[in-house]
């Protein structure tokens, strides 16, 4: 049996257009919440978009994902950024857990330094609850200028 960890990632559809050029490269170099599999294989196994608001195809991308061998459904670090960040997010993870069984991440590469300014100025994420979601992703200032 491999110990291989086979993940998916479903991004905020608002950036639908995206290559996954920042998800990949982070998780080539286990950086933002990939730093988890540091030491480990990990292989891709499937990529999506939400679907655009409300998140319909939560409901069945990890369906699919699951039938490619899903371990780990992580949610694009876009969730957390953007303007404003899905609300959404810990329905997602409860949903996805509950029906398919899954582990869910929030998060894929760090967060950009650019959005880490704009979202403190804005105090975007100053609950405990917006400080526990963005944990993953949060890296030093050195790391998210290299996500710029
Ligand atoms: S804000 Fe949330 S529900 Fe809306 S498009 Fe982005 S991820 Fe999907």
């Amino acid at each position: 049996m491999s110990d291989e960890i086979k993940i998916g990632i479903i991004i905020c559809d608002r950036y639908s257009g995206c290559a996954g050029g920042k998800c990949l490269r982070a998780l080539n170099n286990r950086e933002g919440a990939f730093s988890i599999y540091k030491d480990k294989d990990v292989k891709l196994v499937g990529y999506t978009a939400c679907g655009g608001c409300p998140g319909g195809n939560i409901e069945y991308a990890p369906e699919e994902m699951k039938k490619n061998g899903v371990d780990v459904i992580h949610l694009a670090t876009g969730l957390v950024v953007g303007y404003p960040p899905c609300s959404r997010i810990t329905r997602f993870q409860d949903f996805i857990r509950e029906k398919y069984g899954l582990d869910v991440v929030v998060g894929t590469h760090p967060i950009p330094q650019n959005y880490y300014e704009t979202h403190t100025a804005l105090r975007t994420w100053e609950s405990p609850k917006w400080k526990e979601i963005i944990q993953p992703t949060l890296a030093d200032e050195e790391t998210r200028l290299l996500y710029d």
